[in-house]
């Protein structure tokens, strides 16, 4: 069997669009799957779309996400140059063989004689008026240096099917497709003509992209078969929304995996969110590891309809990752969060990011889980009130002196003897703990919902403080 070659072929416009990596991300895990080879290629025929920088943050965001291509500009291999402005001449000289073969024409028509053209419904299409110059004439107007494109000379009437491994039989009838431009006046060809002629001669055999490019197909085959090349294999991706009506977009910050990565999203769970957007696995796993994906990817798998990304959903896997991280990989990744909270270099940081671990989806959550520890002041004494907790204002003033004198007597200022202090002192007083401890937060805290409890917290401000905070607390409730 041949091995199985896939490619991701992303233009260089700008930043890589959650839907440009799933589609890497696919072609990716398909390919390692069945033991192939991936493929990065940047099509960048399209000069007025180019964007600086561009290229090195598909580099980055492959590399980052953990999408590594075997070959590619970077990493080299056996079928490059794999930059198509490098591949210029070549596509020139398969030009030339199209039109040998009958696939396409020389057109010397100008942009306003083909901008004049329209059709009944007022669309502009090329009426072939070239396809029927002699081979003298063409070679004349040529040397004259007159400029020229090169045609996809497309039937006037039959149609193109061809089986997409997802949607199905797809038909497209040659009348409605037109005699695309292929190489154009400046030398480069473009994309209709480049996928084709690329993926032709890198030996990919499946050809993994969006939806957008499901009708075109056909037309892509057309050269296939004039070329007398054998047709790829297609899989073609549903769209990714935000929701039944939009996109996900630039402009709202949901888009990228860089802008995910910015609010704090764990990387793997992008990664493996992106994974499942369009393709479910046979089980109900839904958290896996790039591994695990391989293992689990199967084209069957994916699905035709829109995929909605599920914001709750990515973050929830998010926060399933950090859950299962390291101490030392949560610190490393989790610091840079940190330091945007007022409490940051105010505490022990490590204590700080243990109080969060388990409380946190996505690492921007970190400093509005602990900015309460540098907002400490007057606050409303309503909040001893809990019926739940049997706690009351009444209660707060009888046994705050006493939390106060017990948490004096701690020996070792630690959240389980601090805890254990206070269970002794609820036993004593034969009064639920819950009441003891809710009491206690609200004292030291000034807050009702707090990451951690009465005495994680006591432990994370230090003797010193936390006394200096229970009397302040006293004051307020006998004044
Ligand atoms: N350069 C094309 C794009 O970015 C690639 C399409 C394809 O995969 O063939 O949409």
């Amino acid at each position: 069997m041949t091995k199985v070659r896939t490619r991701f072929a992303p233009s260089p416009t700008g930043y890589l669009h959650i839907g440009g990596l799933r589609t890497a991300l696919y072609g990716f895990l398909f390919a390692k799957k069945h033991g192939g080879d991936f493929v990065l290629r940047i099509e960048d025929t399209d000069t007025t779309r180019y964007v600086e920088g561009s290229v090195e943050i598909i580099y980055e965001t492959m590399h980052d996400s953990g999408i590594v291509h075997d070959e590619g500009p970077d990493v080299g291999g056996d079928y490059g140059p794999y930059v198509q402005s490098e591949r210029k001449s070549l596509y020139l000289e398969y030009a030339k063989k199209l039109v040998e073969a009958g696939g396409a024409y020389y057109c010397f028509c100008t942009p306003e004689r083909v901008a004049s053209l329209k059709d009944e419904e007022g669309n502009v299409r090329y009426d072939k008026r070239c396809l029927s110059l002699s081979r003298e004439e063409i070679k004349a107007r040529i040397d004259a240096g007159e400029p020229y494109v090169i045609r996809q000379n497309v039937p006037l009437e039959g149609a193109g099917t061809y089986t997409d491994l997802v949607y199905g039989d797809i038909t497209v009838e040659y009348k409605d497709i037109e005699d695309g431009i292929l190489i154009k006046s400046d030398g480069m060809p473009t994309y209709n003509f480049a996928n084709v002629v690329d993926d032709h001669l890198m030996g990919i055999t499946h050809v993994i992209r969006g939806t957008e490019y499901l009708s075109s197909t056909p037309k892509y085959n057309l050269m296939y078969d004039a070329f007398g090349w054998e047709r790829p294999v297609y899989i073609h991706l549903p769209p990714i929304m935000k929701d039944a009506q939009h996109k996900l977009s630039k402009r709202n910050g949901d888009a990228s995996y860089a802008d995910f990565v910015e609010k704090g999203y764990v990387k793997e769970a992008i990664v493996n969110y992106i994974a499942l957007l369009g393709w479910s696995p046979k089980s109900n796993q839904e958290k896996m590891s790039l591994s695990e994906l391989i293992e689990n990817f199967s084209l069957e798998g994916i699905g035709r309809s829109p995929a909605i990304f599920d914001d709750v959903k990515c973050r929830w896997l998010s926060g399933e990752y950090i859950k299962a991280m390291s101490d030392e990989d949560f610190e490393a990744n989790a610091t840079p969060f940190l330091k945007n909270s007022k409490a940051y270099g105010k505490y022990d940081s490590k204590k700080l990011l243990s109080l969060v671990k388990g409380r946190i989806q996505i690492y921007s959550e970190i400093p509005e889980k602990i900015d309460f520890l540098e907002e400490f002041g007057e606050f409303d004494l309503a909040m001893f009130e809990n019926q739940k907790q049997k706690a009351s204002v009444q209660l707060a003033k009888d046994i705050l002196p006493r939390i106060l004198d017990k948490l004096n007597c701690v020996t070792e200022w630690n959240n389980s003897s601090l805890f254990n202090a206070l269970v002794e002192l609820s036993t004593e007083l034969e009064i639920k703990k819950q009441a003891v401890l809710w009491i206690a937060r609200i004292a030291i805290t000034a807050k009702e919902a707090t990451a951690g409890g009465a005495t994680e917290i006591a432990e994370l401000l230090g003797k010193e403080e936390t006394l200096k905070r229970l009397k302040f607390s006293m004051d307020l409730l006998y004044k």
